[in-house]
Parts: C-alpha cells; sequence; structure tokens
C-alpha cells in the first residue's frame, strides 16, 4: 500500500450465485476462508423477475453479513456486459433483456457490488480455494442443464468485448450434427450436458432395440457403475465428446489445469480413464503439457458465490467499479 493511500481492503466479502431455482450465497474472509453459508430455494416464475431477484440477493446478504463495509460480488447465468453493468440476455432468466443489475444492486444495497457470469466466477472460486487453486491459467466446464465454461488467463477471466466470451459449450464437434439449444448443430453442449448425455444413451438403446433408455445423466452412470453394456457404450461416447471438446480449448489456452464441475463431473473416475486417453490422442502435446489428470471440482455448487466474493473482493481492491 502506497503511504498516500488510505484504503483499506474490506476482509470479508459476500459473494451470492442466482440460479432459475435458487440463491446460493457465501461469506467469505479474505484469506479464503467460508465463514458462512445461506440459500434459497424457489423455482417461481415470480422470483426470476428483475425486482424479486434484487430482494432475495438483499436478504442473502443480510442474513449472513451485517457489516456495511463488507464487500459484496453477485454471479448471474447468461451474458453480463461487464462495463455496462448490464444483464444482456439470460436463458434461465427469459424475460431479462438490458437489465441494469450493477446500478439496481447498488441503489438497494447501498454499496458498490461487482457481478459478473456465473462460469466466469465458478472458475475464479475454483482457482481462490478449490480444484485449481493458486493457478492462474485455468479452464473450467461446469456439466449441468447447459455446458458452462470459464477461462482463467494469467490470472484475469476472460470476459470478452460485452462480456459474451468464455461460451465454451458451443465450440463445434469434428462430426457434430445435433441440435443446440443455441440454434446452431453440433456443439459440444448438445453433447455433454446432462440432456446431451441422455439423447446419446437413448441412441445407444435405439440401435440395440432396448427400451427405456436411462432419463437422467445420473440414471445412465449408475448403470454403467452396475457394468451394464449399452450404459458403458454411451459413457464412453460421452467420453470422447468431451475430449474432442476439451481438446479445442486446450489448443487455445494451453491452460495448467482443466476443472470439471456439474453433477457429471461427481462420476469422473467412471469416465477418466477414456476422457484422458482421447484428450492424450487429440491434443497437441505441447498445449496439454500440465492438463492431466483433469481434476474434479472441488467447491461443488458453491463455485460460483464463492468466486463472486473473490471477485467482490478484488475489484474493491483496485478500485475498479
Ligand atoms: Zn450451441
Amino acid at each position: 500500500m502506497t503511504p498516500t493511500s488510505t484504503f483499506q481492503s474490506p476482509r470479508r466479502a459476500v459473494g451470492v450465485d442466482v440460479g432459475g431455482h435458487g440463491v446460493k450465497a457465501v461469506l467469505m474472509d479474505s484469506g479464503g476462508a467460508l465463514l458462512d453459508r445461506w440459500s434459497d430455494h424457489d423455482a417461481r416464475a415470480e422470483a426470476r423477475e428483475v425486482g424479486a431477484v434484487v430482494e432475495r440477493v438483499a436478504t442473502a446478504v443480510a442474513a449472513l453479513s451485517s457489516d456495511p463495509e463488507a464487500a459484496v460480488g453477485v454471479a448471474v447465468p447468461g451474458f453480463f456486459d461487464t462495463r455496462a453493468g448490464v444483464v444482456r440476455s439470460s436463458p434461465n432468466f427469459p424475460a431479462w433483456e438490458d437489465v441494469p443489475l450493477r446500478r439496481l444492486l447498488r441503489e438497494r444495497l447501498g454499496r458498490e457490488t461487482s457481478v459478473d457470469n456465473d462460469a466466469n466466477a465458478a472458475v475464479v472460486g475454483e482457482a481462490w480455494v478449490g480444484a485449481a487453486a493458486g493457478l492462474s491459467d485455468v479452464v473450467m466446464l461446469t456439466l449441468g442443464t447447459g455446458v458452462g465454461t470459464g477461462f482463467l488467463v494469467n490470472g484475469g477471466v476472460v470476459r470478452g468485448a460485452r462480456g459474451a466470451a468464455a461460451e465454451g459449450g458451443h465450440v463445434r464437434l469434428p462430426d457434430g450434427r445435433r441440435l443446440c439449444g443455441c440454434g446452431r448443430r453440433g456443439c459440444l453442449e448438445a453433447y455433454t450436458s446432462g440432456p446431451g448425455i441422455v439423447a446419446t444413451a437413448a441412441h445407444v438403446w435405439g440401435m440395440e432395440e432396448r427400451p427405456d433408455p436411462p432419463a437422467t445423466a445420473e440414471a445412465l452412470f449408475a448403470l454403467h457403475a452396475e457394468g451394464d453394456l449399452q450404459a458403458a457404450d454411451a459413457v464412453g461416447r460421452f467420453a470422447v465428446h468431451l475430449a474432442q471438446g476439451i481438446t479445442t480449448l486446450v489448443h487455445v489456452f494451453a491452460p495448467e489445469a482443466v476443472v470439471l464441475g456439474g453433477g457429471v463431473a461427481t462420476s469422473l473416475e467412471q469416465f477418466r480413464e477414456f476422457l484422458e486417453m482421447g484428450i492424450r490422442g487429440l491434443a497437441i502435446p505441447a498445449c496439454a503439457a500440465d492438463v492431466l489428470p483433469i481434476r474434479a471440482a472441488e467447491l461443488g455448487t458453491a463455485a460460483g458465490a464463492v468466486g463472486a466474493a473473490r471477485i467482490a473482493l478484488q475489484s474493491t481492491g483496485s478500485g475498479a467499479k
């Protein structure tokens, strides 16, 4: 700290992750210790209205900290324009269009509030106190309803102009034809999200004219664990798809680590061998030198909230708004 500076960095931050089904929040200290957590669950449409979300964030902040000096960071799904402080659009909140969320939160909370995309926050969280702690070049994929990606390069989050970067779920697979939620064909997300994995299983079941394919990725992995042959086929295909997508990202970023998050990542040990064999076979060795073994996320569903707290501490510390 320079002698002329009177600025005191906040020692604590509340991180809030706003999702389609609920709000998750954590209280962190600047050393990365998790002091407290809070969550609500509300999947009603009215709970996703802008005003309702702002109130739920305020409730979470009040529940975790009465300190007006605590930094506040919020993670939201969708395209957040960090320069303007505006949510441009969000798949989880279809009615949100050009919502000035940062200003609305500042007015409601009476303090500066940092806002970022949830996948960006997740990689920051994992690189702070999770699976990639201390690393500065990290690729993270969160496999869930969709495929979220976050990229840390030289310690900074890749956001792109208008915050539209880090859509690694929509890199195209070599022979990909399946329709994606984005309207294009062949995206990584169409194959490795939960619904994408279920579609692959249905395809394998169909080839064998076998009825009742698994309805969820979780059910598929459970069958695989029991030694089911078609389940093994479907999981193997999924691992190849994921290896293809990760290889593309590794060629661009040559990270120190690749972190897998989301529900599917809890089954990593079931497909690790195929995944890593695929990456070894497909990737340019110099780009992939540091990425194996693939790391499972450690913060679970708290990654976004933890990262949001970290971003809040950093942005307050640098004076950025
Ligand atoms: Zn897509």
